[in-house]
């Protein structure tokens, strides 16, 4: 079952630059911080509410986000559901003939997530999380 929007992924070429836009213009502190080394970035979690935003950057120009940014440039990267049972939720999708990026569930910067291919979702890149219970 998907309980709710958890986060919303922003990719940013300065992670600094983009937390004083957020800290000074929005008044929103980051809370936690996460160098991910699998897809060398760095991370910070701002909450908002409820949910938050995941501000990304790039520690090298191999990461995907690095990629991501070179494509597109800076924006939202990612929308993150939170679900109860994420290996139920893959299941689910996939026997819908849904596009996978993560047939399996993987380890995150946080929690437990798996990607859905935008081609299957209307251009946004999902990701699935399951947060410790
Ligand atoms: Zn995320």
């Amino acid at each position: 079952m998907i309980k709710k929007i958890d986060h919303v992924g922003m990719a940013v070429n300065n992670l600094d630059s983009a937390l004083a836009f957020y800290r000074d213009v929005l008044g929103i502190e980051a809370s936690s911080f996460e160098d991910y080394a699998p897809d060398q970035i760095r991370t910070a979690f701002l909450k908002v509410g409820d949910a938050s935003f995941e501000v990304m950057a790039p520690t090298s120009p191999e990461s995907p986000v690095a990629k991501f940014l070179e494509k597109r440039g800076e924006g939202m990267h990612h929308i993150s559901l939170e679900v109860d049972d994420i290996r139920a939720e893959l299941k689910k999708l996939e026997a819908k003939g849904v596009a996978l990026i993560d047939k399996e569930p993987r380890q995150g910067a946080h929690f437990i997530v798996a990607f859905v291919h935008p081609r299957s979702t209307g251009g946004v890149l999902l990701e699935l999380t399951q947060k410790p219970k």
